[in-house]
């Protein structure tokens, strides 16, 4: 049995999203890890939120769990990134705490986020999670970058309420260039998604020099507007609140120099895809 979250210094509910949290489970045993990965009774999760009100529909508990393959240069939580810097947590202590907010998400049209990191590195422990939390009545929503969709069974989607995936930009050579791996699966999953009409958000994240081409936005909405199940996207302004992870993780930052979007950059994007007919905020 793996020595839980009493072995960890931090308390689960993380002080902001930002903080940075590292090394939390350096403790468990390489072996331990596999199985918790294998079985999903044990998870590693950087931190719980609660009273999200930005992480999907109404006010949210957000579980933001450890381990992420994608190496997004403008990733705003590179501490994510190993799963040994998440805290152990059993699916069982993860679904107590849900349940204390259980009325008030109900009250409040809100629900359980799970988000990483990227959840579906540890994807037993992110199903039986979303499904305990679906057993309890509340509203399921997962924030994924889509790499490991084909990893969950047609009914674990089921329990998923919405799934609010990352798409980063169309052209597979700049998403190679700025995730690490290749976009094939991430779209191979919106169309599997779009299939079995399950409700869908996409998030993309505008970055000045990088993601602001708008003829290769026009065709991420081309792409969201064809699969029928695409509710709403959201466009969301790069900034800086995580350059001081990277400086502290030693890594090489390549975007220290680069300034948010202007609110009329914002718009601008917003008008393409709505131009597509999609919900965009
Ligand atoms: S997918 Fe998300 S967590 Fe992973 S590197 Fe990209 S921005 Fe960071």
């Amino acid at each position: 049995m793996i020595a839980e979250s009493k072995a960890s210094a931090l308390p689960l509910e993380g002080s902001n999203p930002y903080e940075l949290r590292l090394d939390q489970s350096q403790h468990v045993p390489e072996s331990a890890v596999k199985q918790a990965l294998h079985t999903g009774d044990m998870g590693f999760v950087h931190s719980f939120t609660t009273g999200s009100a930005v992480d999907g529909p109404g006010m949210r508990v957000v579980a933001w769990t450890a381990g992420c393959q994608w190496r997004c240069v403008y990733c705003h939580n590179p501490d994510t990134w190993k799963m040994t810097n998440g805290i152990p947590i059993t699916v069982a202590r993860a679904t107590e705490e849900l349940s204390k907010y259980r009325k008030g998400l109900k009250v409040m049209s809100g629900g359980f986020t799970l988000s990483g990191g990227e959840p579906l590195m540890q994807h037993r422990f992110a199903a039986k999670l979303l499904a305990a939390a679906k057993k309890m009545g509340i509203h399921t929503t997962i924030e994924t970058n889509g790499f490991y969709g084909d990893r969950l069974t047609d009914a674990e989607l089921d329990t998923i309420d919405l799934v609010m995936l990352g798409i980063k930009t169309w052209d597979p050579a700049r998403h190679t260039a700025l995730t690490g791996l290749d976009i094939g699966p991430t779209l191979a999953f919106a169309r599997r998604l779009a299939a079995r009409r399950r409700p869908m958000w996409i998030r993309f994240v505008l970055v000045p020099g990088l993601t602001d081409d708008m003829d290769d936005l026009a065709k991420t909405a081309a792409f969201a507007a064809s699969l029928g199940n695409v509710e709403r996207v959201e466009v969301l302004p790069f900034h800086q609140m995580g350059r001081f992870k990277w400086e502290r993780l030693g890594l090489d930052y390549t975007l220290r120099d680069v300034e948010p979007p202007t609110p009329d950059a914002v718009e601008r994007a917003c008008a393409v895809l709505r131009q597509a007919g999609l919900h965009a905020v």
